[in-house]
């Protein structure tokens, strides 16, 4: 099981990750194992949205 198909920081305190926002590239974003599992949406600031 490796988180790094996001290709970017992992923290592995409780399962979650957090990326850069791949649209505007400002915004982290941070998902948990929990919210990951069952794929709920994210959105940034920015408008962008998406389960990944
Ligand atoms: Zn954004």
């Amino acid at each position: 099981m490796a988180n790094s198909v996001l290709g970017n920081s992992t923290s592995n305190m409780t399962g979650s990750v957090s990326f850069t926002c791949p649209s505007c590239k400002k915004e982290e974003i941070i998902r948990t194992r929990n919210e990951r599992e069952i794929v709920a949406n994210y959105s940034c600031k920015c408008g962008f949205t998406g389960p990944n």
